[in-house]
Formats: structure tokens, sequence, C-alpha cells
């Protein structure tokens, strides 16, 4: 660079970079500031044209071309683009994890989505009683439905499964005792820890037993003055296995009950429906925790039960009326837009169609034999547009429930397993990203896996298309 030749050919480049008055004469230019604003526009000029100089100056030797005026039209357009595009994005889920929590957790049902599209532009009776034409409280609105799937008194929406933990034992046990099983006090990722968030609620907590066995003298022994529930956390994301015990619901909540203290049960994932015969085993069914005797139980609304990111708390109408006496329950309540596809989804389960209707159920309930076909028509459209030394196989594997449900549960599945040399598999992965729209898959044994269960069938030619550019060799 310090080559005087080198120099002169810098000056005479930098120098050949128009000013911004002249970017913005040219018509693409023009039709930008018609459409957004001026500042925008000259403010996406100077940096653009800035990022050039420094490229240059750099020594970058692809920043040569780039005050071609064809080229600075296109890199402008490119840029402005962006600038204007959502960083939340719809993205294809070609993982096979059903609920993939980095993935957003549950797709949502078209009625669900309807409804969104339908509130969120309108005004809506959120908190106004139609009948009386008076106030009303937005609980009012969800809480006939939820305590009539559910077979309990009383339910309340909140923020999510974390908020509702925190509200109960907030609202129960400020200064009390909480006894927990020692095989409880999980973490459930993304730093929701039971004995902290316990902690944080103002109440204490008293754990019984050992990691694997937790008998019902051990509670029984640490009942006291000071105990203002029992508290039972569905391991929701881990297993214990081997010598092994835990009282049965029934057993727990008679004594409790016996001693005049509620039980209140963490069931995590919001399990509305028996999903055994799908493979989806040990995920405790809401219903059949209140009718085992919980007297409070809480749940994830964004897991298995299929609706959008909030919690719910059911069971008795004294305790869900405390809870929403609660100051707190301003922190952790929630808008129109969740009680309008929480609605929606829950309809679905009164009319009994939410295997089909509800995306998340649907994917689990999918036949096997109906993934093996779509996956085979898929992979026969790819291989004839494959660049040579790419492969595509059809091979038996595993989807799986994710969203911290169901560690050890695995749904039998037919993926495509693609192998390439150049690009290899990690390449593939990051290109994949790469795509609009992105395509995340999983990589195992130097290959790219795609399982479609977790991919929509309008999203298949999308999918194809994005493999294609992925694959072809640099
Ligand atoms: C997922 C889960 C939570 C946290 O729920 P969020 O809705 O993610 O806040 C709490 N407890 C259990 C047992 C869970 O599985």
């Amino acid at each position: 660079m310090n080559d005087p030749m080198t120099q002169d050919l810098l000056q005479e480049r930098l120098r050949r970079i128009p000013g911004v008055d002249q970017v913005l004469l040219r018509p693409r230019a023009v039709q930008w500031v018609a459409h957004t604003s001026r500042n925008f526009v000259v403010a996406e000029i100077q940096k653009l044209l800035q990022e050039i100089r420094e490229a240059l100056r750099s020594g970058n030797a692809l920043a040569d071309g780039s005050t071609d005026p064809d080229e600075l039209d296109r890199a402008l357009e490119e840029r402005l683009k962006s600038r204007l595009r959502p960083a939340l994005r719809p993205v294809i889920n070609a993982t096979g994890v059903i609920l993939h929590t980095n993935l957003g957790r549950a797709p949502l049902s078209t009625a669900a989505q309807n409804c969104l599209s339908a509130v969120s532009s309108q005004y809506t009776n959120l908190e106004f009683d139609l009948k009386g034409g008076e106030r009303s409280y937005r609980d009012a609105l969800l809480e006939p439905l939820l305590s009539e799937l559910l077979g309990c008194e009383s339910a309340v929406v909140v923020n999510n499964n974390a908020a509702a933990v925190f509200l109960i034992l907030n609202t129960l046990a400020p200064g009390k005792e909480v006894i927990v099983s020692r095989g409880e006090l999980i973490e459930i990722g993304g730093s929701f820890r039971i004995p902290d968030i316990l902690t944080r609620s103002g109440a204490r907590l008293r754990e019984v037993g050992t990691t694997n066995k937790t008998r019902i003298r051990d509670y029984e022994a640490a009942i006291g003055p000071d105990t203002a529930l029992l508290l039972r956390v569905h391991p929701s994301n881990y297993r214990i296995r081997g010598f092994t015990h835990k009282p049965e619901l029934r057993e727990l909540a008679s004594l409790a009950h016996s001693r005049g203290l509620p039980l209140v049960e963490d069931i995590g994932s919001g399990c509305l429906l028996d999903l055994r015969r799908f493979g989806v085993r040990e995920e405790p069914v809401a219903q059949e925790s209140l009718s085992s005797g919980a007297d409070l139980i809480c749940f994830s609304a964004d897991k298995l039960l299929g609706g959008p990111q909030a919690g719910v708390i059911a069971g008795a109408a004294s305790h869900v009326g405390a809870i929403r006496k609660n100051p707190l329950m301003r922190v952790c309540r929630v808008e129109k837009l969740i009680y309008g596809a929480l609605e929606a989804t829950l309809l679905s389960y009164r009319s009994g169609k939410a295997l089909e209707e509800i995306p998340v159920l649907n994917m689990i309930s999918m036949p096997a034999e109906e993934l093996r076909i779509r996956t085979s028509r898929f992979a026969a459209k790819l291989r004839p547009r494959l660049p040579a030394g790419t492969l595509v196989d059809v091979v038996d594997g595993e989807s799986v429930v994710g969203g911290g449900s169901c560690p050890d549960c695995s749904l039998p599945a037919t993926l495509a397993a693609i192998e390439s040399e150049n690009p290899g598999p990690s390449a593939i992965e990051a290109r994949l990203r790469a795509q609009d729209p992105p395509i995340i898959v999983r990589l195992e044994e130097d290959r790219a896996l795609i399982d479609l269960r977790t991919v929509f069938p309008p999203q298949e030619a999308a999918l194809l298309d994005g493999l294609l550019a992925a694959l072809s060799p640099s």
C-alpha cells in the first residue's frame, strides 16, 4: 500500500465515489425518498459511501467495482430493503423438534391466526361486559372455557408459566415454607430454577427426600406451623431412572388436605389430551392432576397445549381469587392478542378437533406412513436437481417433542439425509440459515438431516429451493 502507484490508484478510486447529493438524484433513490423519507435515505447513502471508502482503503479487491453507478444502485437498494426488514422473521424448522424454544415454541392454529388478525386491528370487548354494558375484567372472557375444559372452579391467565409459579407462591406462601422434593428442584433453562423463583417469591424452600427417592412420610415429617403448601413440580426436561420413588399425587393431596394445606402442581407443559398413544408418555394431563386432588395447577400455554406464550393457573376459586387480587397480577397480565390466540386454540379442544387443528398436536399425531410418503416424494423431487457428488437418502430416525417436555420419548420418523463433500455438512447448515426464509436443520454424523414433520406442506417448495441453493458447489 505504500507503493506510490498503488497510492495513486487508490486516490483515483476514492475520487470516483460520488457525493451523497449525486446518489440522491438517481431514479431509484428518488423513488425511495418518495416512499420512505429523505432523512432515512440520506443517512443510509452516507453509511454506504463510508463503507465503500473504508473497503477501498483496506485494499479489499471486492470494493473495486463498487463505485460503478449500477453497482451502487444495487447496493443501496439491498441496504435500504434490509434496513426495513423486521429482525423477527419466519423460519423453516426442518429439525423435527416440535416445540423448539429457540424457534418460538408452538406455531399457532389457523383459527388462532385469524383471531389475532381480527382482534389486533379493531377495538375489542377485552374488559367490557357486552350484556350489562359495564366494565368487566379480562379474565372473565376465558375463565368459563378454561374451567370447563380443565374441570375446575376457576382459572387465570398470566404471562408465562414462570410467572404463574411465582404468583402462586407469592400469593399463598409469602414468609412461609413450601415443601418440595429434592428430585424436583429443577432448572428449566433460560435461568428458570425452582429454588430461585421460590426464594424470590418470598417463600422459604423446605427440601425433602433425596434426589431419587422421596416418600410420603418425608413430606409428612416436614409439615409444621410454618408450612404454607406442598409443591409438586413435573421434572419436565429430565428423568430419574432406576431406584426411584415418589408418592402418587393422590397420596400427596390427601396428606396436604388432612393438614389443611393446599397442594400445588406445576405440570409444565399444559397437556390437555392423553398423548400416550402417540408415544408422548409421562406428561401429566392437566385434568387428571386436578381430579387427583391438586388444589392448583399451573402450566405453559405454548408447549404441548399448542397456543401462544402464556401461563395458566387453574383450580380452587378461593386460591385463584386471591391470586387475582395480588398487586403483582398487573405485572404478569397479558394483552388482548394473547387472550384471542389462546381462546381460539382452546376452542379446538372444546370442538374435539384439537389433534387436527393445532399444529403441535397435528405434528405429534402425524401417522408414520404419512411422513414416510412425504419424505420419499420430497427426496424424489430433490434428487434429479442435485449437483454431482451430493446424495439424498431416505432414512429412519426420530423426531423430538422438545420444549422441555418428554425428554425420553421420541417419535419414529422418516428423514431425508443429505451427504455432500463440497460444501460439507456444516457449510450446508450455515448456508441454509442464510436463505430467505432461513432453513434450520439438524446435523448428525456428517449429514444434514431434514425432518418434514415440522415443515408445513406449503413450505416445501421454499425448502427445496433453499436446499438447492445451499448445495451448489462453492
Ligand atoms: C417450561 C416450564 C416452566 C416455565 O414455563 P414458561 O412458560 O417457559 O415460563 C416452568 N415449570 C415447568 C415444570 C416447565 O416445564
